[in-house]
């Protein structure tokens, strides 16, 4: 008699799907160039660095704002801002970020 066991059966079925992908726990950033809604206008921080105008009264970022120029004259109908922040109407035009308040002197 002869016994002829040569079946080796490897099933690797451990190996199969454990992909791990790395925890993403990031809360969504705010963005840098925005200030947020609730700064003080005028403050230092109500800028916004896109448009280079108080985020208060940015209506590139808020086209809510425009209606408050429309109303005072302050409208730069041919590009879209108000007269005051046009820079291409007013190329001497500067518009100053508020100092820094606090943190001394
Ligand atoms: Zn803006
Ligand atoms: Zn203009």
């Amino acid at each position: 008699m002869k016994h002829v066991s040569c079946l080796i059966i490897c099933a690797s079925l451990a190996l199969a799907c454990s992909k791990k992908e790395p925890t993403g726990t990031a809360a969504p950033e705010p963005s840098g160039k925005h200030a947020s809604a609730e700064v003080k206008p005028g403050s230092y921080d109500d800028w916004c660095g896109e448009h280079e105008v108080p985020e208060s009264q940015c209506t590139q970022c808020n086209a809510s704002l425009s209606a408050a120029f429309k109303a005072t004259g302050d409208w730069c109908k041919e590009h879209g801002l108000p007269e005051s922040q046009c820079k291409k109407c007013n190329p001497g035009l500067k518009i100053v970020r508020p100092p820094k308040a606090g943190g001394g002197q």
